[in-house]
């Protein structure tokens, strides 16, 4: 006889309470197995997320032990926990402080480098192209050139270059895209490896600047486009863009101004800016000036006792042709450096005028073989 698939058998007395117990048994360990495996996971999570409270809480406190550190030891004069002058941290904090002043006096958070470091000489040279501008500022392998003079004098600044063991430039600067600064640049981008342009404020639509354009875009430069309070490195030497008036009316008062500063020697460069810039840069920023190139030839607006005397101008390069059509310099500029007791040299006097500085000091030497101090 075959047994249903569902056929239960049931037990009888005995026989059941002892099976029930068996089942109770097994029910109740399997129950205690799971209530222990979720006690243990419970226990397992709590560990981990003490380990997480620790970490951040130590995190914390390294943070503000670390911050406290740091404010405690920097010197100050009303910290009367400053660390030791001559301690390495405290060298850290004063050079800092003297890369700051050494661009701006104040406000100096466009400082990209750290500070000058001395031993080498920066050279400037005013060359004498005549009525127009040129000047080539050489320090520890770096090259840079403000304006290029007219397109008759290209061939020459590339000779000058050369002759001075240039092969490379670190930065071309047109200060505004008149043909007297702007007209021999496309030969030196052509003679030379060039990293960096930076360009007049506003494009001119004349031959010169179509040849100084393509010649940027043949070299394949970066191109800067002038942005008054940028600041830039040298080699050691530290330059800013001082000035630049992009909604100046005249061409020549939109000239990019610049000041390079190495160790203690800080020099303006004017381009064809005239007071206007002057003020602008007296008004805006703390700054020093052993070295003016004049703005705009020596015009009659070129330069004020104010800037003159605010500044501590000693010395001013003009930069003109002999019997220029002009009349630069003017007699009241040359008066007004006078008064101001400024040393004024030009290129239509003394050709050729090189700056020399160590970073302290700043001596002259023209073509003519004078030197003069400052
Ligand atoms: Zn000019």
């Amino acid at each position: 006889m075959s047994t249903a698939r569902n056929t239960k058998i049931v037990p009888c007395g005995s026989l059941v309470d002892e099976r029930l117990k068996v089942w109770y048994n097994i029910h109740n360990q399997r129950n205690t197995r799971r209530v222990l495996s979720i006690t243990k996971n419970k226990q397992k999570h709590n560990r981990k997320v003490m380990r997480i409270a620790t970490a951040i809480i130590v995190i914390t406190v390294i943070a503000i032990v670390l911050f406290a550190a740091f404010w405690i030891l920097k010197p100050s004069a009303a910290n009367p926990m400053a660390i030791a002058s001559d301690s390495p941290l405290a060298n850290f904090f004063a050079s800092a402080s003297d890369a700051n002043r050494s661009v701006f006096g104040l406000g100096t958070e466009k400082l990209a480098s750290a500070p000058a470091q001395l031993g080498t000489e920066l050279t400037v040279e005013y060359l004498d192209v005549g009525q127009a501008d040129c000047t080539i500022i050489t320090i520890d392998g770096h090259t840079m050139v403000i304006d290029g003079g007219n397109n008759k004098d290209g061939s020459d600044i590339v000779t000058h270059l050369k002759g001075a063991g240039v092969d490379e430039i670190d930065y071309i600067v047109a200060t505004h895209g008149h043909a007297d600064h702007i007209g021999g640049l496309d030969d030196v981008l052509n003679a030379f490896d060039v990293s960096a342009v930076v360009m007049p404020a506003t494009k001119c639509d004349t031959v010169t600047y179509n040849d100084f354009e393509t010649a940027v875009y043949l070299e394949n430069c970066d191109v800067i486009e002038p942005d008054e309070g940028s600041t830039y490195t040298l080699g050691p030497a530290v330059w800013t863009i001082v000035a630049c008036d992009k909604e100046a009316q005249d061409l020549n008062a939109q000239s990019t101004v610049i000041q390079m500063s190495y160790g203690d020697a800080d020099f303006i460069f004017m381009g064809d800016a005239e007071n206007d810039a002057l003020d602008y840069i007296d008004k805006t920023y703390d700054i020093r000036c052993d070295c003016l190139k004049v703005g705009h030839h020596g015009s009659a607006d070129a330069v004020n006792s104010r800037f003159l005397r605010n500044n501590n101008v000693r010395s001013a390069i003009i930069s003109c042709g002999i019997d220029n059509d002009y009349g630069h310099p003017a007699e009241s500029t040359l008066s007004t450096l006078q008064k101001c007791d400024v040393l004024e040299l030009d290129t239509a006097s003394c050709g050729t005028i090189r700056a020399v500085s160590d970073g302290y000091n700043i001596s002259y030497i023209t073509s003519t073989a004078e030197t003069h101090s400052s």
